[in-house]
């Protein structure tokens, strides 16, 4: 037994002396908060507040079961019903979280016969649906789509499958979805697109990335996250009658796994009506994201070319990140160090994320201590 230990703090030790140690911190209340995924505020919405607390009452604290047991409750049917029409697709399908839905969609829809083709920056679990599959599992260079179309011409298996991050959660630039799809098309191939970044945030009112890209396709399986932007917990996935059935008789992650809570399902809901009747809270997102770049651009402040709610400023070293982070905290400013394994090495950075909750002060006092921080 003092082996196998002495095994495990050998790799802390490692992880300690590389920068790379992971830490928790209980969420300080006073500090800004600029590392969450709460791009719109919904979190603490009264309205999703009020929505789960009406579902509990409603239909209990647990779902009992899974939903092909007895799990499935008219709350999920609502909220699969608003799903599918809130994104224009035919039919949509809750998942327990977004980790389970993709580990679902990718060893549902690939075997041992297929070849998944995988952007290199994409979330870890799609990787891990990937890897569970057994298919080939093939990485191209990050949005290099040429690259792309260079293996997909010389696969030789019968079943192809796409499946990237449509907002890149460490970058914040969005996938291009129309040449993705021309690829997908000419090699007869699914696309799997991600949207945990992309649904409350993308699109004139919200819709995600097939509204920015006006996009549509049979071939596209769309999962989103009710994580993040939609302030709640959970994930679906939405894209035509046969892929739905099929998820319902194959994927492991939806058919073995409790059922989502009633009250979860019912924030849910009420987050899409909020993306519906309150557009000011994303256009206030996206001030903020302009202001902070403003700020940002005219101090120097190096930053990624990104868009969306996610703010990357690249600064190399796992060291020096923490210590910027460390920084900041003492600011009261809360942006966390990313590290590798989760961003490639050399390519630590402080992922900002901006939300409808900031005001323009924060995020130009957030570009000014950036700007002293990275100078010393
Ligand atoms: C957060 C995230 C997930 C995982 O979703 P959870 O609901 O938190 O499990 C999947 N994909 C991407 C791109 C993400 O950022």
């Amino acid at each position: 037994m003092a082996a196998l230990a002495d095994r495990l703090a050998g790799g802390l030790e490692a992880f300690e002396r590389g920068g790379l140690r992971r830490a928790r911190h209980v969420a300080q209340g006073d500090a800004i908060d600029f590392s969450s995924n709460d791009y719109l505020g919904l979190s603490r919405h009264p309205r999703l507040i009020a929505a789960a607390k009406a579902a509990i009452d409603a239909e209990g604290v647990g779902a009992r079961a899974s939903p092909l047991v007895t799990g499935y409750l008219g709350i999920h049917a609502r909220a699969e019903e608003r799903f599918a029409s809130f994104t224009g697709l035919p039919r949509a399908l809750l998942f327990a979280s977004g980790y389970a839905a993709n580990i679902g969609i990718l060893t549902a829809l690939a075997d041992r016969s297929a070849e998944i083709f995988a952007d290199k920056l994409n979330h870890a679990c799609l990787n891990d649906g990937a890897r569970l599959s057994e298919a080939r599992f093939t990485r191209y260079p990050h949005g290099d789509l040429d690259a792309l179309e260079a293996r997909l011409a010389a696969s030789t298996a019968t079943l192809k499958v796409v499946a990237t991050d449509a907002v890149f959660s460490m970058d914040g630039d969005v996938a291009d979805v129309p040449r993705l799809l021309a690829a997908c098309e000419r090699y007869d191939a699914w696309l799997v697109l991600d949207d945990a970044h992309g649904i409350g945030v993308l699109g004139a009112t919200g819709r995600g990335v097939l509204e920015h890209h006006a996009a549509r396709s049979p071939r596209i399986v769309y999962m989103a996250t009710l994580g993040k932007a939609l302030g709640g917990y959970g994930a679906f996935v939405a894209g035509t009658p046969i892929v739905i059935d099929w998820l319902v008789q194959r994927a492991r992650t939806y058919i073995y796994s409790t059922a989502l809570p009633p009250s979860v399902a019912g924030a849910a809901i009420a987050a899409l009506d909020v993306v519906d009747s309150e557009p000011h809270l994303l256009a206030a997102l996206r001030r903020r994201v302009a202001e902070f770049r403003a700020a940002c651009e005219a101090l120097g402040v190096p930053l990624a070319p990104s868009t969306t709610a996610i703010q990357p400023v690249i600064v190399g070293d796992a060291a020096r990140a923490l210590e910027i982070s460390r920084r900041l905290a003492a600011r009261n400013m809360h942006v966390v160090a990313i590290r590798p394994p989760t961003v490639p090495e050399g390519t630590s950075r402080l992922r900002i994320s901006l939300s409808a909750v900031h005001t323009r002060p924060q995020v130009e006092a957030l570009a000014a201590a950036l700007a002293e921080d990275l100078r010393s």
